[in-house]
């Protein structure tokens, strides 16, 4: 089988990474564009029992190739894996999710594919006639997003960014053939030894942005100590997280994990409420996927009311306590 996109699945402890279920179902919808078979692709231990769930979101063909030597991680054999297999198989394009581990594979994949790879992708489509894959990556510090083309070289290949797309299970009858692969020892030999990972502090009680149901964000407009204290506790109260533009992180209020946007979180709760944040496109682009946006902001003209579903013109700092105080009276709490 030749051509066809391929979704390199990620499994993290025993569970598949969401942002390999959102690709699968984008990358579905681009496979009906050019009439291609829909692949993906699980390198690990033990990955086989995740080739069902790759098929419920629209994979036909699932290759697996399990091996103890895939624990721990490394790039390197992952890198060559992926290659050794993109060449007997010569899929048109491949995918991955803009994760730590493959944001260290994929170019080594691509290295030894002589081909391109556009990292930290937002946005994807292919042309129907030539099968050409549309990537599309904020450029230029954020100001404009580009739509980056491999013309000539095969495969083309693209991370994507965690919680871009929205994951969607087939309807319907699924069903696929699993193909498991072995592969020689030569690709196998690691000619590094990883003694070991150490968690790094700052990893430790990060707080889940991803799937928050409820994001609050602080804005330069509430950027002081105290009204970051009431912004906390009033995610708290609605049973959220708390989130900051880039100013309020530089400025040291919050740990840079905080940080919302194209260079931070990207979110997709059902609701986004911020304050004092303008609404600056390097913001705007990590939220993209909130149902509901709630503006609180001074100044009437300030961008973000075009993208609020609802805006509230005021002074931030006399809406907080009053939010803080209903919510508190709401629960019953003093
Ligand atoms: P400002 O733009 O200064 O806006 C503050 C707002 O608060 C104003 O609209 C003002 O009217 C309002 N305000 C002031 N006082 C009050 C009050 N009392 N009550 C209500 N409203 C008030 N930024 C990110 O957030 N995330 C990113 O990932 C990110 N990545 C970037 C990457 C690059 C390469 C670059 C160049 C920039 C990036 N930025 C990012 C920065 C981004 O361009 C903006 O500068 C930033 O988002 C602005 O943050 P802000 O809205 O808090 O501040």
């Amino acid at each position: 089988m030749d051509g066809g996109i391929w979704v390199v699945g990620e499994i993290r402890g025993e569970k598949i990474e969401p942002v390999t279920l959102e690709l699968l179902t984008r990358a579905r919808d681009l496979c009906k564009k050019i009439s291609s078979p829909l692949t993906a692709v699980l390198i690990g231990v033990d990955v086989e029992d995740h080739a069902g769930e790759c098929m419920r979101f629209g994979a036909k063909k699932v290759i697996v190739v399990q091996d103890k030597v895939f624990s721990p991680f490394s790039e390197t054999i992952y890198g060559r894996v992926l290659a050794d297999l993109a060449k007997r198989w010569r899929p048109d394009i491949i995918l991955s999710g803009a994760t730590e581990r493959a944001k260290a594979f994929m170019p080594i994949s691509a290295t030894l594919l002589e081909t391109g790879l556009t990292a930290n992708c937002m946005g994807l489509d292919v042309e129907p006639d030539t099968r050409t894959l549309l990537q599309t990556r904020p450029a230029y510090g954020g100001n404009l997003m580009a739509t980056i083309v491999c013309r000539k070289a095969r495969p083309q290949m693209a991370t994507v960014r965690p919680g871009v797309f929205k994951a969607r299970p087939v309807e319907g009858d699924v069903g696929g053939e699993v193909e498991a692969i072995e592969l020689p020892d030569s690709i196998l030999d690691n000619p590094f030894i990883l003694e070991g990972f150490e968690e790094k502090a700052e990893a430790q009680g990060v707080p889940d942005y991803k799937n928050a149901k409820v994001v609050i964000t602080a804005g330069r407009g509430v950027a002081e100590p105290g009204w970051i204290q009431s912004l906390q506790e009033l995610a708290e109260l609605m049973g959220g997280v708390l989130g900051a533009t880039r100013p309020v992180v530089d400025m040291e209020l919050l740990p840079r994990y905080a940080q919302i946007g194209q260079t931070g979180q990207i979110v997709s709760p059902r609701l986004y409420v911020g304050f004092g944040v303008s609404g600056a496109a390097p913001h705007t682009m990590g939220i993209q996927g909130a149902k509901i946006i709630v503006a609180i902001n001074k100044d009437a003209s300030a961008p973000i009311f075009n993208l609020a579903t609802y805006g509230i013109q005021g002074d931030a700092k006399e809406i907080i306590p009053i939010l803080v105080d209903r919510i508190k009276q709401e629960k019953g709490i003093n």
